[in-house]
């Protein structure tokens, strides 16, 4: 899952993730001026799945301070090895209620949160533990029958249901609108999401602080963060393209 890298590709990994970064940081400046908001405005998440945890790590020590993991295995596998000084760890990927103990009390929040006794496990674990976990509802934005997230239409009635639960936070929403979809349609899965974050954000349901807004990846991160996105998850732009050889 993870690759083994040798020292030399280590170090050409490390010069690479320097220049990308800057690229990224350069990219989300400009998108955060053209929607009237500042850089910081904008949180960068870095997707490190198949990323080997020394890189990771060296993008930790040049600022990313939010990683963000979407295999259970893999991340229980590094997790002895991230810098969680100096950075938050996000699951990202496809949710399991048979792993939610794994990821309870080990990573800050839970971003794919898409059914109710998804979140009632989550309850149940972090209030056993004293907790309080923090959780994105990801929404299914294209509905799309392969993918995870809640359908737009069964979203508020899901938040209702899930935001009295102790030991929970609801902090927004996150989604994946379609791959390789035409920039206008991709730019319109965004700004729907905006209207729903803006929507429920207004009901003001206790519990419920709908403070971020989750979407974004390398191929269109600034589109996102133009259509109100304060969350972005970059992985390839990042780190490269993904190597799942090994
Ligand atoms: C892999 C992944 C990303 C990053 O994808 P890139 O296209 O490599 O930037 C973002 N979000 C989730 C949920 C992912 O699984």
């Amino acid at each position: 899952m993870t690759e083994k890298l040798s020292s030399d590709d280590l170090e050409r990994r490390f010069l690479d993730l320097q220049e990308n970064l800057k690229t990224v940081r350069g990219r989300i400046a400009e998108a955060a001026a053209r929607s009237g908001r500042k850089p910081e405005d904008v949180t960068l998440l870095a997707a490190t799945k198949t990323v080997p945890v020394e890189v990771i790590n060296r993008g930790v020590a040049l600022g990313i301070d939010h990683i963000g993991e979407n295999r259970v295995q893999e991340m229980l596998g590094k997790y002895e090895s991230y810098d969680l000084s100096r950075c938050t760890l996000h699951f990202i990927g496809h949710l399991q209620k048979n792993k939610i103990k794994y990821l309870v009390g080990r990573v800050s929040m839970i971003e794919s949160v898409d059914q109710e006794k998804l979140a009632q496990e989550i309850s149940r674990l972090s209030e056993k533990r004293h907790l309080v976990t923090d959780l994105l509802i990801e929404v299914n934005i294209g509905e799309e029958e392969s993918k995870s997230g809640v359908l737009p239409r069964e979203l508020s009635g899901l938040i209702e249901r899930i935001a009295p639960l102790p030991g929970i936070r609801i902090r927004g929403l996150m989604a994946i609108p379609p791959a390789g979809a035409p920039e206008a349609e991709t730019r319109n899965y965004f700004c729907r999401m905006h209207q729903y974050f803006v929507d429920i954000k207004s009901k003001k349901i206790d519990n419920v602080s709908m403070d971020l807004l989750s979407m974004g990846m390398s191929a269109d991160y600034p589109l996102a963060i133009q259509e109100g996105a304060n969350l972005v998850r970059v992985g390839t732009a990042l780190f490269g393209p993904r190597n799942y050889q090994k």
